[in-house]
């Protein structure tokens, strides 16, 4: 492992907290050393307050916060006498010690500080590191584990035993810290759980770090343990059926929608394969940390039923051996192993699936070099208890409020790249969903870069392309729940006997036939949606009242509102509700120029302001009004209506 240090990169990092937030930026660049909120960073300053006097403040990296990206505010400041003094207590409950932490802040408005705080506190040293590197967990997790640390670091380190995160633990270390403690220690291990590196100064401590990690892997190298060889295989690219169909049993089990991630690169694949995969994969986590977003156990095979049942029995083992009364969580697993699949992730959103698959990838790591070194092993099943059902777990689950109406759903728009399909793309992602978006436009693939869409260049008149970007879309999210059929072409105006048989046939191509084949192909997956599969339809103006000179595209609109009328007749049964909406003269999309809406208007003669207003409400229609009520007709409002044609025109007297 290299330090990233970089003279010129850290200069630009000022004020008394820059070089606290560079180095820190350095430690979460490295995905060995910390995940998603993993590890934490402290600096401790003497600051002047309102009368003048010297205080001693710890500036500890706040909650919510990532080390790759933290800011100066992510860091919270403390007071650093009070939280010394905490870790003398003979014991302090842990909400009790967050109530500490909590009033003793220094900063109105700053983040929580991390629970680990009073272990900053305590470590004598103006800058600390801590970090969960893989390479430590992969040593202390072999059998003597605690020895090979010891002979790897020898004084260079104090080592504790594993005790879960909390007052204990900072107690603990209070008190051993000290008694270890040479003038050579530049550290500390907590087995099974990570390592903490000190320094006089930012760069001390983060390159005491890098040391320090680099001395774990150089011994895992040395032991043949560096390097890991999985079963060499094939994906199996799995029907997409059959992951939504898994995605919907796991749902059902958690009693929420939820995203379900596959993933069948070589290594899962490997892993998912590997002939030990049983004992492997069934002792817990790499480090406790994860069982909050992982549970404890991954899922081998798809039965999500005995996956449950074993889990239940797991709550009733040890609910009992807990100080205080427990309230189990949902029984659904958030990892799968699958010799089909591969590994899937479930979350809650996107982003917590994607994080469950990059901690399960940094665990295989650590599985398979501890298994090198002789067999790995995990905590306890009680201490992961303790940590799954920590009291502060619990209280943040009451405190939760409820999330955004399609969290855990998944949405697939047609012609995404701009006006109102963007548009809908945007409303679905304000209200939870995760997104697919399709286009013909290769813009599409770059225009959203998080991990909650899937941009996907599809054109729709190709059912090849259809296929792959459903198998694309499904095996990222797990299936689809609701269905935008937006995408469509408006050929240029034409009295009836000019149209040419070309443009006939390809306005029906796009605008009729591609949205069959993508009804037909979705059918499948809607008839899984927990909440019941819904379409909406964008039609137009021209369904109810044509206009004269655009005889395909109002045909062709028309021909697709009877196929959704008559999907809502089939498809009722399957829970599936499908409803359209007609939009009129929304100006705000690539087709409107603004020398076509000056030439318009002037036909009209009319200013440019009044034809776009040219309605009975005198309102402009945007792009965001259509899409808002797209969404909306996925959304309970319209829980029980099926076949509706809505107008979203501003009233137009041909309509009324
Ligand atoms: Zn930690």
């Amino acid at each position: 492992m290299k330090s990233l240090w970089d003279d010129a990169e850290a200069a630009r990092f000022g004020g008394p907290l820059g070089p606290r937030v560079y180095t820190s930026r350095l430690l979460g660049r490295d995905k060995s050393l910390v995940l998603h909120g993993g590890g934490n960073t402290s600096v401790k300053l003497r600051e002047r307050n309102l009368f003048g006097e010297d205080e001693d403040v710890l500036y500890v990296k706040g909650s919510g916060w990532d080390l790759e990206t933290i800011e100066p505010a992510g860091f919270t400041p403390v007071a650093l006498g009070h939280v010394r003094r905490l870790a003398g207590l003979r014991s302090l409950p842990d909400p009790q010690m967050v109530n500490e932490l909590n009033t003793h802040m220094l900063r109105a408005g700053a983040p929580s500080p991390s629970v680990e705080t009073i272990l900053h506190a305590i470590l004598p040293h103006p800058y600390v590191d801590h970090t969960h590197a893989d390479a430590v967990l992969a040593v202390s997790n072999a059998p003597q584990g605690d020895k090979r640390i010891r002979d790897i670091y020898g004084e260079r380190v104090v080592v504790i035993p594993y005790i879960m995160a909390g007052f204990d633990l900072a107690a603990h270390c209070a008190r051993e810290f000290p008694k270890q403690a040479t003038g050579n220690c530049i550290g500390m291990v907590l087995l099974s759980h990570g390592i903490f590196s000190f320094g006089a100064d930012a760069r001390e401590s983060y390159e005491r770090m890098i040391e320090l990690v680099s001395m774990a892997e150089e011994y895992l190298q040395k032991k043949q343990a560096w390097h890991f060889k999985l079963p060499h295989t094939q994906p199996a690219h799995a029907k997409r059926e059959e992951i939504a169909q898994l995605r919907r049993v796991i749902a059902d089990q958690a009693g929420m929608p939820l995203i379900l991630k596959t993933n069948e690169n070589e290594k899962f694949m490997g892993f998912a394969r590997h002939p030990d995969i049983e004992r492997l994969s069934q002792k817990g986590p790499a480090t406790p940390d994860h069982v909050i977003r992982t549970k404890p156990l991954p899922m081998l095979g798809r039965d999500v039923t005995g996956y449950a049942k074993k889990y239940r029995e797991y709550f009733e083992r040890q609910a009992p051996h807990a100080k205080d009364k427990k309230t189990m969580l949902d029984a659904a697993p958030r990892m799968v192993l699958d010799p089909q699949l591969g590994f899937a992730a479930a979350g809650r959103t996107a982003r917590d699936a994607a994080i469950v698959e990059d901690l399960y990838d940094h665990t295989i790591d650590v599985i398979l070099r501890a298994e090198a070194l002789g067999g790995w092993r995990a905590v306890s099943e009680r201490d992961l208890f303790d940590i799954e059902y920590w009291d502060l777990e619990q209280a943040k689950l009451r405190k939760a409020g409820s999330p955004p109406v399609f969290t855990g759903e998944v949405a697939l728009v047609t012609g995404a790249a701009s006006g109102i399909g963007r548009a809908c793309v945007e409303s679905f992602l304000a209200r939870g969903a995760a997104v697919i978006a399709l286009d013909v436009n290769p813009a599409i693939e770059t225009l959203w870069p998080r991990v909650d869409v899937l941009g996907v260049t599809c054109d729709l008149t190709d059912a090849k392309a259809i296929e792959s970007s459903l198998d694309l879309g499904v095996r990222r999210f797990g299936g689809i729940d609701m269905l935008v059929l937006n995408a469509g072409i408006f050929p240029s105006s034409q009295p009836i006997q000019e149209i040419a048989a070309q443009t006939w046939k390809g306005t029906m191509a796009v605008n009729v036939e591609a949205n069959l084949m993508l009804m037909q192909r979705c059918h499948p997956l809607l008839k899984l949606a927990l909440r019941g599969g819904r379409i909406v339809v964008i039609g137009s103006k021209n369904v109810p009242a044509p206009g004269p000179g655009a005889a395909a595209y109002s045909a062709s609109k028309a021909a697709l509102n009877q196929l959704a009328r008559v999907a809502a007749l089939e498809w009722a049964k399957d829970g599936i509700r499908i409803n359209s909406l007609h939009p009129n003269a929304v100006y705000d999309t690539a087709l409107w120029t603004d020398e076509v809406l000056a030439s318009r208007a002037k036909a009209y003669n009319l200013t440019v302001e009044q034809y776009r207003k040219n309605n009975l409400l005198k309102q402009e229609v945007s792009s965001r009004d259509v899409a808002e009520l797209a969404a909306e007709m996925c959304g309970p409002l319209f829980a029980k209506t099926t076949a509706a044609q809505v107008p979203v025109d501003g009233g137009n007297e041909r309509v009324v």
